[in-house]
């Protein structure tokens, strides 16, 4: 499915400019540079589908594109977070607008939080978490850049991220470690996103 045909779709800085809900979506989290757009594209073949670099001040708007002809099911790249230099009103616009998304969205299947293999965790991830849990939508965590890490780093990682999981209500069980740089852990991703969207 991810193979065929995957379309952008639109941008909506605001809730009132949402796709109609018609079509399971998944929706994708991360701070900024966790590798969020890289893993778009891994997953959908693409080079370019989603950009790269997200600078503060362009990234306050949901992203959605169409996958499967006929259409299955619909991602939603949200903006990234956790900016060392982001201004408060920008956070708090970005905590409004994810919240409202998170809470209102009857077609929304499952949430993907991606976590960057070399950090584990962090205090900005727990933020979203928490945004998840109290959403109750069911999230699934991802580690990514596994290539930039030794193998005893990523079990250590993986061990800690798993424990973590293991205490949150709507996190779903396990843990897909991936690299879209050497391609790994992604047909794994691609099987859990379809799996949520047509449940
Ligand atoms: P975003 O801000 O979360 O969308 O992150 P990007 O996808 O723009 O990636 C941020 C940086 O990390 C870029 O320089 C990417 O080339 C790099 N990157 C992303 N994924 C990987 C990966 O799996 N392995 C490696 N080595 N680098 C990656």
């Amino acid at each position: 499915l991810f193979a065929g045909r995957v379309d952008f779709l639109k941008s909506a800085p605001g809730l009132q400019f949402l796709p109609g809900p018609t079509v399971p979506e998944i929706a994708l989290a991360g701070r900024s540079n966790v590798g969020k757009s890289s893993l778009i594209n891994a997953v959908t073949n693409r080079k370019a589908l989603a950009r790269t670099s997200n600078t503060p001040g362009r990234t306050q708007e949901l992203n959605f594109f169409d996958v499967g002809e006929p259409l299955a099911v619909r991602l939603c790249d949200m903006p990234g977070y956790g900016f060392a230099e982001a201004p408060k009103d920008m956070v708090k616009r970005w905590r409004f607008l994810v919240n409202d998304y998170l809470r209102g969205r009857q077609v929304l299947k499952r949430a993907i939080v991606l976590i960057d293999s070399r950090h584990g965790i962090k205090p900005v991830d727990r933020e979203i978490m928490d945004m998840l849990d109290g959403a109750a939508v069911s999230y699934q965590l991802v580690l990514t850049k596994i290539d930039k890490i030794k193998a005893s780093a990523l079990d250590a990682t993986v061990a800690a991220t798993l424990e973590e999981a293991m205490k949150r209500p709507a996190a779903h069980p396990g843990l897909i470690a991936t690299s879209s740089e050497t391609g790994r852990g992604i047909p794994e991703l691609r099987t859990a996103m379809l799996a949520a969207a047509l449940a």
